[in-house]
């Protein structure tokens, strides 16, 4: 697995859009960060608190820290001090929750809320009419502690690429309708280019950078 030259491929590849990698590195041995992280990679990405936290700790303090998994309420505290960014915020008391751990350490948290877009009814995630509504809300005052940057979202698993592409798109268009947002973050391994090429501009890529997960352990 040579790191370097996957994120090399993956720049090359990518380079027509405006975006972040956020290298998504769950399951994998800091050794692999740190491969990446000496080869200029900043962002990356985990979805177990535990995990998240204990990497934080050992790995270098340059790194932002993406949250990309789901989040349980009781478990913000222990990433509220140094999380970059949290992807799927996916209910209101979970934000409130965030806002509330965010100002203890006087910390303002990047957030995604995360929109259900597949049709798996197993992903997380508000539906577009719950987003709508909430962003007519007053939020930038009512959570002080959280910058709401964009939108996350998840296509369906499929090989059916019109309907990765549909799903794509009716996200960009809910991102296109709320202007004050900025980060639109949906694509992963399998479907990172048609995600770019659909609007996004933050890409979450983990076994095309550090090779397949070994599931067992994940
Ligand atoms: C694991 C994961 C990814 C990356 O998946 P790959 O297929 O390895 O690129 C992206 N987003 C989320 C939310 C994930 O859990």
């Amino acid at each position: 697995m040579n790191i370097e030259s996957n994120l090399k491929e993956l720049k090359d590849k990518t380079s027509n859009y405006p975006h972040t990698l956020v290298a998504v590195s769950k399951t994998k041995p800091n050794a692999l960060i740190e491969a990446a992280f000496a080869a200029g990679q900043l962002d990356f990405g985990e979805n177990k608190v535990q995990e998240l936290v204990g990497k934080s700790e050992t790995l270098p303090k340059a790194i932002k820290w993406h949250m990309i998994g789901h989040l349980q309420r009781n478990k913000v505290k222990y990433i509220a001090p140094f999380v970059h960014m949290v992807h799927s915020v996916d209910s209101i008391r979970l934000l409130q929750e965030i806002n509330k751990q965010a100002a203890k350490h006087d910390r303002k948290i990047n957030c995604l809320l995360q929109v259900h877009i597949a049709q798996e009814t197993t992903k997380f995630g508000f539906d577009f009419s719950e987003i709508n509504a909430f962003l007519d809300t007053n939020y930038v005052e009512d959570y002080p502690n959280v910058q709401i940057s964009g939108l996350m979202g998840m296509a369906t698993n499929t090989s059916d690429t019109n309907q990765i592409e549909k799903e794509f798109k009716s996200l960009r268009s809910l991102f296109d309708a709320h202007k004050n947002l900025s980060t639109l973050s949906m694509g992963m391994s399998s479907d990172y280019p048609l995600a770019l090429a659909c609007g996004s501009n933050m890409i979450r890529v983990g076994s095309a950078i550090f090779g397949a997960r070994n599931y067992t352990q994940s």
